[in-house]
């Protein structure tokens, strides 16, 4: 009994690593839903198959792997790779293409989407490690709510003005 409960829970961790669900993206998914933002999980039509669509907000959220999507950072000036974005060291001319292509199509993605009129956000895994998850949660919410306001504004370019501010702000919860 206790073999077999141990074997189906490997099956359960081998699942959980092959899924999509993985734990960045729950970070993600949970927070948006908690705070009243409603999404779709793989929109197969659009290109790329973001993680979360926010078709109110026009916005498609896309939560990366900084090894798989090779996460470059900036330091003094200089594009470096992030921290968590480590070449192994064997077959490291295999890594290097295929995480090139990676980053080709990732580009590639974002430039159809927007130019379907979709927003894209990119959130990265190491954006989302304890020490930096809450700014980059409310840098999230932010960015939406300007996409939003922005959205309205252009729909309502004569009603808008300052006063009307806090009331856009105040419907869209
Ligand atoms: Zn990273």
């Amino acid at each position: 009994m206790a073999d077999n409960h141990s074997a189906s829970q490997r099956h359960n961790n081998m699942a959980a690593i092959h899924s999509k669900d993985t734990k960045p993206e729950m970070i993600v998914r949970k927070w948006l839903w908690n705070r009243g933002f409603r999404y779709r999980l793989t929109h197969r039509r659009l290109p790329g198959k973001p993680d979360l669509v926010l078709r109110k907000y026009r916005t498609c959220i896309f939560v990366n792997g900084c090894f798989w999507h090779g996460h470059m950072v900036e330091e003094n000036g200089n594009p470096v790779a992030c921290r968590f974005f480590k070449m192994p060291k064997t077959n490291q001319t295999f890594w290097q293409n295929k995480i090139s292509r990676n980053q080709e199509r990732d580009k590639e993605v974002q430039l159809k989407l927007a130019q379907m009129g979709w927003h894209c956000i990119t959130i990265w895994e190491c954006e989302l490690k304890p020490a930096r998850r809450e700014a980059t949660l409310l840098s999230l919410e932010y960015t939406l709510n300007h996409i939003l306001l922005e959205d309205f504004k252009r729909l309502h370019p004569y009603s808008f003005d300052d006063s009307n501010l806090s009331f856009a702000a105040e419907t869209e919860r």
